[in-house]
């Protein structure tokens, strides 16, 4: 029936807690698959590119800068923008550090958007850790 919740037979509403992709933490929200093809849900399970309550928080001290690639990963992720997909990676930045980054209107660019997607290999040259995921921050020195 539309709008109701086929209960999955051993499972029943079958729940998992939503993900953070950015940061890999609880992101508040309960997911109720039911029936789910069959399958038991994950315990923790992303469903989108939206940024947690923290992560949220953290980006909009600057602007972020989110590495991407055009190669689809394994996992079968999807797009965040037209043939792009992030690796997880990402840092905010401050607005001279943008400017610096980028060059010309691409940098106005990203501070009016707040935001950023560059490949692996201007990631690269930032010469930021891969681990821990995301929490850099890039001062404008
Ligand atoms: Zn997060």
């Amino acid at each position: 029936m539309r709008g109701s919740i086929t209960l999955h037979p051993e499972h029943g509403v079958n729940p998992s807690l939503g993900v953070c992709f950015w940061c890999g933490g609880d992101d508040g929200t309960v997911l109720l698959l039911g029936l789910n093809k069959g399958k038991e849900a994950a315990h923790r399970t992303c469903v989108g590119y939206d940024p947690c309550d923290t992560c949220k928080k953290n980006w909009e001290r600057g602007v972020v800068v989110i590495e991407a690639t055009d190669d689809q990963p394994d996992d079968d992720r999807p797009e965040i923008q037209s043939g792009l997909y992030p690796t997880g990676s990402w840092a905010v930045m401050t607005k001279d550090a943008v400017l610096r980054l980028f060059d010309g209107d691409s940098g106005e660019s990203a501070i009016r958007h707040g935001k950023a997607y560059i490949n692996k290999e201007a990631w690269d040259q930032l010469g930021l850790d891969d681990e821990p995921q995301g929490e850099q921050e890039v001062s404008g020195s």
